[in-house]
């Protein structure tokens, strides 16, 4: 968990979604028109074929025909300021990107518990302009809160001094900081710099996402499981439900594979009934080395959460998958109070044919032995079936239960039992 003040986000392809179409259609038609038309190219063919080369160089239009004067490579002069102007002016924003009331609101709401807030993009500064006005962000983030290439140059994203100009500017540093890209490179000048990450990446590391937008252009395809990404995103609607903490200007992402159907569904949820589900996932880890739900992206992962089915590895007794079974129910109503799953017969000590269960023998060689016997000795219920019980009134004996009921299953993982990896 780490304490955060300061939020950059990027613009292109992250605060709009790729499937828009709006950065192909700016970096292809309207900058191979602005260079026919401004800088003297014969044709929109050999002006996409140096825009790309110098775009793959630099990662920016505009530092990257700056650079190309330089090295003798234009027909006409380069005026920086002529780029920004003729995209605001020429892109065809109607066309392809509309205000998000929804999205407004989550950054909105961020602002409101006082992080500050910045976009940071390598396009020219006017285009950033009408762009956020277009987005209907832009009365989220005052005039110098937003950073255009022109505001870093000579350096640009990915250089850590853009990355430094910017966190200086707006008083914070690296490690408060939080970046929503959908940029590798960038990600890793932001990890390698203390910065927290979280990549958005709409098509979730699928074969489209790999053939749209800027990343693509610049062989930047997302890599969820690269160790400079912190959280991934389908877009910033999903940041309440992963980044909780971010409201209380901490960063914290929820471990996917331990959340609850409910939580994914966006819906009110029950935090006992959620732990008692995220409990239910741990132990079947613990029993089995296995995670119940695991996939390839996270869309997936969420997708097999929600339809709440898993598969037993045979190495389960039937005592264990009953009681997976009842702590895992999709309805959260159904599944059972910590109070009433200390009653069940494998929890209390016996399995199905009475023998000492593998929690409590855990118990016992973890604790006090003479303590893990006298309540191993003590007369035992018979097994108490895993149903709906509601939730206790007393939101004191429901916690302590459930400490008590972790603590026991935790016993299993500190006596050695099979790791198991994270989200
Ligand atoms: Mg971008």
């Amino acid at each position: 968990m780490a304490e955060i003040d300061a939020i950059l986000f990027d613009l292109d392809d992250t605060l709009y979604p790729v499937s828009t179409g709006f950065s192909d259609h700016r970096n292809g038609e309207v900058v191979c028109k602005f260079m026919v038309d401004y800088l003297g190219f014969d044709s929109m063919q050999s002006a996409k074929a140096l825009r790309d080369e110098y775009f793959q160089r630099y990662h920016s239009t505009m530092k990257g025909l700056n650079v190309a004067m330089e090295e003798g490579r234009l027909p006409k002069p380069f005026q920086q300021e002529d780029l920004g102007q003729f995209w605001a002016d020429h892109c065809d924003f109607a066309r392809f990107i509309h205000p998000d009331p929804e999205q407004f609101q989550v950054i909105h709401s961020l602002a409101q518990v006082g992080l500050k807030l910045a976009v940071f993009t390598n396009s020219p500064r006017k285009y950033a302009l009408s762009c956020l006005d277009k987005l209907g962000l832009r009365t989220l983030f005052p005039d110098d809160r937003i950073f255009a290439v022109e505001d870093v140059l000579p350096a640009c994203k990915p250089q850590p001094e853009a990355f430094k100009q910017v966190l200086e500017s707006i008083g914070s540093c690296p490690e408060k900081t939080v970046i929503f890209e959908d940029s590798m490179k960038n990600i890793r000048a932001c990890k390698a710099l203390g910065i927290r990450t979280v990549l958005v990446d709409e098509f979730q590391g699928g074969a489209t996402g790999a053939a749209a937008g800027e990343a693509a252009l610049l062989h930047d395809i997302p890599e969820h499981a690269d160790p400079a990404v912190d959280v991934v995103i389908k877009d910033l609607l999903e940041v309440p439900t992963v980044l909780p903490g971010m409201w209380q200007k901490r960063f914290e992402a929820v471990r996917p594979r331990y959340m609850a159907p409910e939580i994914i569904r966006g819906e009110g949820y029950s935090g006992f009934a959620a732990d008692m589900w995220a409990l239910g996932v741990v132990l079947f880890a613990l029993l089995s080395g296995t995670l119940p739900f695991s996939a390839k992206t996270e869309m997936q992962l969420y997708a097999r959460i929600r339809r709440g089915s898993f598969t037993f590895p045979d190495c389960l007794g039937d005592s264990q998958k009953r009681l997976l079974r009842g702590v895992m129910r999709k309805d959260a109503t159904a599944r059972p109070s910590a109070s009433a799953l200390l009653q069940h017969a494998w929890v209390a000590g016996r399995d199905d044919a009475g023998h000492l269960s593998s929690v409590a023998a855990a118990t016992a060689l973890m604790t006090d032995s003479g303590k893990a016997s006298n309540r191993l000795q003590a007369p035992q219920p018979a097994e108490a079936p895993v149903r709906a019980h509601g939730y206790p009134k007393s939101v004191t004996n429901q916690t302590a239960h459930l400490d008590d009921l972790t603590q026991k299953i935790c016993g299993i993982s500190n006596k050695g039992a099979t790791a198991f990896g994270g989200s």
